[in-house]
């Protein structure tokens, strides 16, 4: 086994750099144990890390770069990435409590970014608008300068990955605030940076508590362009500051989101949907299954298989789940599975039956066993608000619009599902849906390719896809008077 390195530094400005705040405790959330210090920055360190990403901007060595060859770049830091796949995929179950395997499918995920938007460097081509015989006219896609990209602890590797690889195949210089719950694997980007030959201050990466260094990076001066992932409230918090100095965001804020399950629904398939739609990541996604709207006339059915599907997994340290299997491993931290174990108590006291799960397991650790919930109905708080952990609540309806009705009913609208073989009713739901993604018969299908983002209190902007490169630049569009 990896040995962990006590102490790990930010990157700023090319150089690996302590922290003006001090250091925090990195904990594994499987033990409860500390298994490293990580560098805390303090507003002055955002400062040089916002200085050092406007410099190299303004410097010119990474926007001018011939963007074939800047792809190019961006293409082996997912290739930096999947040649340390192994320790990665080590330091990152031992920090956030998921599988192993799953840490790997996580840093291939990851890499994929980096092939998909390295690829597409060369392609933001602008456009040429006829304007008549005394002039020439066109448009160039510029980078926004300095990215700012705050990260959240559940896939610390993949959505730094999603950002850092639009925003660098577009030319804009980058700081990468890492969560500070999951900070250590976020290093593997400086050193892929590094790896790779990019110029110094093209990607720095620094940990610092959100209100703090967080917040002194939002509200920077001198930051062009903001990416954040998290909960609502810091969105709110984050767009204001954006806000105030006229920048743009991007704001990723998680859902509740419904998939819609009718009479002749395939439930054996569903079985699997209901596997990696809640469970996967111990239910700590933004795009989570976390309802589903059954037709009254299936729930004793499909509330029996959720049940069967969740008992069915093996829960423990993730480190000794080396295997694609059925299991799963710690929550991210013991207040984030006592918030989902309170959240479960609620649900029942208004009237929600436990059909599985429910309880913290018995050993150390951040654990929660796979939770069923039945007879939830939308007025039950679990209805409507996020609980970020392995807990499933099952609803009922009885007619197409009811359900239409009840999955759109909270402020969220993330991603939505159909299961259905009737393509007529799919496709009528899914125009009805209110959210970003609809999936049609499997939950998270789709991928790095398709656009990913939320309507509603979900947020705004998109990531994956082509749709993210026009989040990193801006159009400029330049029109010549010709002369004779
Ligand atoms: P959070 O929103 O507080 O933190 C996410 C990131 O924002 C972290 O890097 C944090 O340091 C930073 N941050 C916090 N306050 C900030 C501020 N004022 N200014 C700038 N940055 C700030 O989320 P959390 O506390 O880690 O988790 C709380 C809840 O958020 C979870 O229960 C879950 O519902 C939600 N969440 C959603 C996602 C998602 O993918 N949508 C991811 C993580 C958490």
């Amino acid at each position: 086994m990896t040995k962990i390195a006590p102490y790990w530094q930010n990157y700023i400005d090319g150089a690996w750099v302590d922290g003006g705040a001090g250091r925090i405790a990195v904990t594994d959330p499987a033990t409860g144990q500390m298994i490293a210090e990580q560098a805390l920055a303090d507003a002055r360190d955002v400062d040089l890390a916002v200085q050092a990403a406007q410099a190299c901007h303004s410097g010119g060595a990474l926007r001018h770069m011939r963007p074939i060859e800047r792809g190019r770049l961006v293409q082996a830091m997912g290739q930096y990435l999947l040649k340390h796949k192994d320790e990665i995929a080590h330091v990152l179950t031992i920090e956030q409590g998921k599988p192993l395997w799953e840490s790997h499918i996580e840093i291939e995920g990851a890499a994929l970014y980096f092939e998909y938007y390295g690829n597409q460097a060369s392609t933001v081509e602008g456009r040429s608008i006829p304007l008549g015989g005394g002039y020439f006219d066109w448009t160039e896609h510029e980078p926004f300068g300095v990215s700012a990209q705050i990260i959240p602890w559940n896939y610390p590797v993949e959505m730094t990955a999603r950002s850092l690889s639009a925003a660098l195949a577009t030319g804009n210089a980058c700081v990468i605030k890492s969560p500070e719950l999951t900070p250590l694997t976020n290093a593997w980007f400086a050193r892929a940076a590094i790896a790779v030959g990019l110029p110094k201050g093209a990607v720095n990466v620094i940990c610092g508590l959100g209100h703090e260094a967080g917040n002194a990076l939002a509200s920077h001066p001198q930051v062009n362009q903001i990416v954040f992932t998290g909960s609502v409230p810091t969105g709110i918090a984050i767009a204001t500051a954006a806000a105030q100095n006229v920048v743009p965001s991007i704001l990723e804020l998680g859902g509740k989101s419904a998939a819609i399950v009718h009479q002749d629904a395939d439930l054996d398939a569903f079985e699997n949907d209901i596997r990696w739609g809640i469970f996967f990541n111990a239910g700590q996604v933004c795009s989570a299954m976390s309802r589903v709207i059954v037709h009254e006339s299936r729930a004793d059915e499909l509330t029996e298989r959720a049940a069967a599907v969740a008992r069915s997994l093996s829960v423990g340290p993730g480190i000794d789940r080396t295997e694609f299997g059925p299991n799963m491993g710690a929550m991210v931290s013991t207040s984030q599975r006592d918030r989902a174990l309170s959240m479960i108590a609620r649900a029942t006291d208004q009237g929600g039956q436990i059909a599985a799960g429910g309880h913290q397991t018995n050993q150390p650790g951040a654990f929660l066993e796979p939770t069923v919930l039945a007879n939830i109905t939308p007025d039950i708080e679990i209805a409507s608000q996020e609980v970020f952990g392995p807990v499933l609540s099952i609803l009922t309806f009885k007619s197409d619009a009811e359900a239409i009705q009840i999955a759109n009913s909270t402020d969220y609208g993330l991603v939505a599902g159909v299961f259905t073989n009737d393509l007529d009713r799919a496709t009528r739901a899914a125009r009805s849906l209110r959210a970003g993604q609809v999936f049609v018969n499997e939950w998270y299908a789709g991928g790095v390719e398709t656009p990913f983002g939320g309507f509603g209190k979900s947020g705004y902007g998109r990531e994956k896809g082509r749709e993210a490169l026009w989040n990193y630049v801006q159009t400029k569009n330049i029109a010549i008077k010709l002369g004779g």
